[in-house]
Formats: structure tokens, C-alpha cells, sequence
């Protein structure tokens, strides 16, 4: 049985979809998808879609596992609740407050592509809310190809609409956003123009050169993965998108003892690293981190 919690948070996950109906598709056969009384999103033809009790839907044909799991988006939880995204997450919202300004938006929808345990999606819309005449109406959608990911932000983050699905065949409706994010993720272009209004604006994170640098010297010495190369996602990117803008990113972050070993497990660096290199990271006493990402900023 379901606790009272639980129940609650798929009705709220009903009443945002039902508020927001039209939004999605069926990722077999591109019908609407609307809700069912059983708790599931249905097309035409037939094909079904669960809610979860926790208040996410699950649009994926196929359970995938994709080599993240819950000890990686517990650890980026409490790194992300550290503040260590915090500067990224400002240039972000700086920017889509300035285009939305321009553009005399009153409300706006933005899609997380590939937006893990949620927390970049969840910051961002409190911050533009927040903002002084924050916008008045405001849709948030993340989608992670993890199960994993999506329990966690639709446990953590309420108010906005969670699904496990797959970014090359977004279960969602043409021209629906005004913002896409696609934060340190994989990319479609293609979904992503194709779910995006005529204005719409992608925002895309990827690492810099000297991104986590301290572990990179560490784990990678000497090799070829000692420096970040970004140049030819920056190119697929500018071959896709027409490039509104482009902001470097740099920081550093002091890291409290506890949060290396976060910091560790969050990044995709050290998933193959040996033990003994993982020892010399924990054993160096690094006491602060270089951040380093590039925001590109691009329009259909
Ligand atoms: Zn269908």
C-alpha cells in the first residue's frame, strides 16, 4: 500500500499533467498522449504508460541500464547541495532572464534535457520565479533516460514534471518550450529543435579544458586526457544551432573534506580509475577544485 505521502504526489503529478494536456506524445506512434483513470498516459493505439506512486511517468520501451546508479546521484545531491554548480546555474539564469525580458515573455516552459537528479532544473525555476516580476507562469520538465536520476528529483523537487524517457525520442509534442538545458548530457538536435517554439533558445553546458583539472592531473598524468577537448561538441553544436552566445565559465570551489569523496563518485573521471589512484586522490588533501564549463547559447 501506498502511504498518504506517496498518494499525494501522484495527484500532483496528475494535476500538473492534466493542467499542462497536449504536452506529450506516445514515443511508439507520435499520438497524443492523454491520462488515463488507472494513472497511466494512453495513446489511440493503445500503448500505456505508468505513473509511478513517487510522481514521475515512465516513458522508456525498454528499462535501460545507463551505468549510473543510485550512489552517483546520491553524491551529486550532496555536491549540488554544496553550492558547487551554483556560479554555472547563475549564468544561466542571467541569461534566459535577459532573452525572456527582450522577448516579453510572461510565462515560460523549459525542458531539462538529460537532467539527472534534478536539482539544475529545480534551482533554475525557483530562481526565475523568485526574480523581481519573476515570470508569472512557469513550466518545468526534466527527462533522464535513469530511473534512478528521476526518482530522485521527483522525491526531492515538487512542482514540476519528471520523466524517465529517452532524449533521442522525446515522448513530447512539437513546439512546445521556449527553453531547452542540456547540462553536462548527451544531445539530440534534432529532438531538441523539434520540441522547441520558433523562439526557442537551447542552452548547452559542457565541460572546459581545465574542468576538475586537480583529479585529471592526478588520474590521467602525462596522457592525453589530462586536458577537457570540447572543440568538436562546440562545432556539432554550432553546425545545429545558429550561436546566440558563448560564456567561459571559471571557478574554484573549496571542497570540505567529506565532499571529495562526493565529488569522486559523482564524476564519470574516476568510474574506471584504480583503486590506487582513487587512494592518491582521497590522500592528497586537495583543498579546493577548478570548475571550469562553457555555456553555449544557441536559436533554431
Ligand atoms: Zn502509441
Amino acid at each position: 500500500m501506498a502511504s498518504g505521502k506517496e498518494m499525494k504526489k501522484i495527484d500532483l503529478a496528475k494535476e500538473m499533467i492534466l493542467k499542462n494536456s497536449g504536452l506529450f506524445r506516445c514515443p511508439v506512434c507520435e499520438q497524443e498522449l492523454s491520462l488515463s483513470r488507472s494513472n497511466s498516459l494512453y495513446c489511440s493505439k493503445g500503448h500505456n504508460y505508468d505513473l509511478a506512486k513517487q510522481g514521475y511517468v515512465n516513458l522508456l520501451l525498454k528499462q535501460e541500464k545507463s551505468g549510473y546508479d543510485k550512489q552517483l546521484f546520491a553524491a551529486r545531491k550532496v555536491i549540488s547541495a554544496s553550492g558547487f554548480f551554483d556560479p554555472m546555474r547563475k549564468a544561466i539564469s542571467k541569461v534566459v532572464w535577459e532573452i525572456g525580458k527582450d522577448e516579453a515573455w510572461s510565462e515560460v516552459s523549459i525542458l531539462d534535457a538529460g537532467c539527472g537528479e534534478g536539482s539544475h532544473l529545480a534551482w533554475l525555476c525557483r530562481d526565475l520565479k523568485a526574480k523581481k516580476k519573476g515570470f508569472a507562469d512557469l513550466l518545468g520538465v526534466g527527462i533522464d533516460l535513469s530511473k534512478e536520476g528521476i526518482r530522485v528529483a521527483a522525491k526531492e523537487y515538487q512542482g514540476l514534471i519528471w520523466c524517465v524517457a529517452d532524449l533521442t525520442k522525446l515522448p513530447l509534442q512539437n513546439q512546445q518550450f521556449d527553453i531547452v538545458l542540456n547540462i553536462l548530457s548527451p544531445a539530440n538536435y534534432g529532438e531538441f529543435k523539434r520540441v522547441l517554439k520558433d523562439h526557442g533558445v537551447l542552452f548547452k553546458v559542457l565541460p572546459a579544458a581545465n574542468y576538475l583539472i586537480e583529479l585529471r592531473e592526478i588520474l590521467f598524468k602525462g596522457t592525453d586526457k589530462e586536458l577537457y577537448e570540447n572543440d568538436s561538441v562546440k562545432r556539432h553544436f554550432a553546425n545545429s544551432f545558429q550561436v546566440v552566445k558563448e560564456q567561459q565559465i571559471h571557478y574554484k570551489v573549496v571542497l570540505k573534506e567529506e565532499n571529495l569523496e562526493h565529488l569522486i563518485k559523482m564524476t564519470p573521471l574516476t568510474w574506471n580509475a584504480a583503486q590506487e589512484k582513487i587512494a592518491m586522490i582521497i590522500n592528497s588533501g586537495l583543498k579546493s577544485i577548478t570548475v571550469a564549463f562553457d555555456l553555449l547559447v544557441g536559436k533554431k
